[in-house]
């Protein structure tokens, strides 16, 4: 089964299609959907193309990982499910996962673990899981399958990428608007500008932590026009002002940094120096 074949909304199908064919698929991600059995088949479907050893578009349908993995054979693909009940996703299942994940792919270039009812993880198996997300293996993808990413403690849910296909994000009109003021002012990436469109968080962490998320909602944008890709919505045309004025590459080096500011906003690091850090990066990302 293809991207093409599920029924999630277009929006997500290019996403998750321009995040396997860009070659960086995210370590850590949340497959956020209220339906279970259509979470499932999109995380089988990724899955799937991460295992592929066709060429061109993935999932090919025809490599014998694709074969493996539609037989639910494919021994780099591995299911664990927590029960249905808060709490039933244990621990003792997390150290398990833990200690498989340092062991190197039997076939494919990565493994991938399908986590169902991750939603259900008690606290201390999130915590045991943190530990490998922190510093994952290079060759493994957790896909962490869940109807509402709230689920997660906010460590888990900082070092994820989230695919969501409720439209469930929940839109924070000040996020956006300094999202847009930030977006906007980079493609002018004179330091200046950027400044100005950062010090809306300068005594405000909440806005920052909350305007990371819609930034790399831009970028992702971006990056799916730089690959022929349509986009619409709130950020089309900050995302078309980015893809024009900004490579793949660099667009990828952004959403890294982003994720790299998020991670040291949970570790309490100084605020006002990481508000630097930001900018500096970002400008170095986009080439100035
Ligand atoms: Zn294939």
């Amino acid at each position: 089964m293809g991207f093409d074949e599920l029924s999630v909304s277009d929006a997500l199908k290019e996403t998750l299609s321009c995040a396997v064919s860009s070659g960086r698929f995210p370590h850590a991600s949340i497959f956020e959907d209220e339906d279970s059995e259509r979470l499932k088949l999109t995380a089988v479907c990724v899955a799937t193309a991460l295992v592929c050893t066709g060429e061109g578009e993935k999932p090919c349908g025809m490599c014998l990982g694709c074969m493996k993995a539609r037989s639910d054979c494919h021994p780099d693909i591995r299911v664990f499910t927590g029960g249905d009940t808060p709490n039933s996703f244990k621990v003792e299942t997390v150290r398990e996962i833990r200690s498989d994940a340092y062991i190197v792919p039997n076939e494919a270039e990565r493994k991938v673990y399908i986590l169902e009812n991750a939603n259900n993880m008690s606290a201390q198996a999130q915590n045991a899981l943190l530990k490998i997300l922190e510093e994952p293996p290079e060759s493994v993808c957790f896909l962490l399958l869940t109807p509402d990413r709230n689920a997660f403690l906010q460590t888990v849910l900082s070092r994820c990428v989230v695919f969501s296909q409720g439209g469930g994000r929940k839109v924070d009109e000040e996020a956006v608007a300094a999202a847009k003021a930030f977006a906007d002012a980079l493609p002018e990436a004179n330091e200046f500008s950027l400044m100005s469109a950062t010090s809306v968080f300068e005594k405000d962490k909440a806005l920052l932590r909350a305007v990371l998320p819609e930034l790399e909602e831009i970028f992702r944008l971006a990056v799916i026009l730089k690959s022929g890709g349509s986009c619409e919505g709130e950020y089309t045309q900050q995302a078309q002002k980015l893809a024009a004025s900004q490579t793949t590459v660099s667009l990828m080096k952004m959403m890294d940094c982003l994720r790299d500011i998020s991670q040291s906003i949970d570790r309490n690091e100084n605020y006002n120096l990481l508000i630097t850090r930001l900018c500096a990066d970002m400008r170095r990302a986009s080439g100035r």
